[in-house]
């Protein structure tokens, strides 16, 4: 019988859990050391996800980019489709800290939101900025 090997990321003991399956269906897991590995691991099976952390442009701000994430996990097969749709993105600030950028990024019902705020800086005080660096 086929098997896949993961390793658990629940916790920072990081078992090495196999997963016996047949088709799409598990058959048995072994390896985990709690509860909470094996249902990971059942995830991460059939359904595997991961939280989005990357930048988006901004302007007028103090810096040319802020730190924006998924809310929650996007299926591991859409991740190429989110990064494309977000680098398409360039916000104006000010901007607050959970601002929504994207609402349902790639058909996923899962919103991008913004990871911090910034305020909106004069182009005269970028460039007094530049000149004190
Ligand atoms: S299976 Fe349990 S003990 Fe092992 S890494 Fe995952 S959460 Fe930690």
């Amino acid at each position: 019988m086929p098997t896949e090997e993961y390793t658990c990321v629940a916790c920072p003991k990081g078992c090495t859990v196999e997963v016996e399956f047949e088709g799409d269906e598990i058959k048995d897991i072994s390896g985990y050391g709690c509860a909470k590995g094996k249902e990971y691991v059942k995830n991460e099976f059939h359904d595997p996800r991961r939280i989005l952390t990357t930048t988006v442009k901004i302007k007028n701000a103090k810096y040319p980019r802020i730190p924006v994430r998924t809310e929650t996990g996007v299926p591991k097969d859409e991740l190429d489709c989110c990064l494309d749709k977000i680098n398409e993105v360039e916000l104006e600030a000010p901007v607050e800290v959970g601002e929504v950028v994207i609402e349902d990024i790639c058909g996923t019902d899962i919103p991008v939101l913004t990871s911090r705020s910034l305020e909106r800086v004069s182009e005269d005080a970028k460039e007094k900025s530049k000149v004190q660096l």
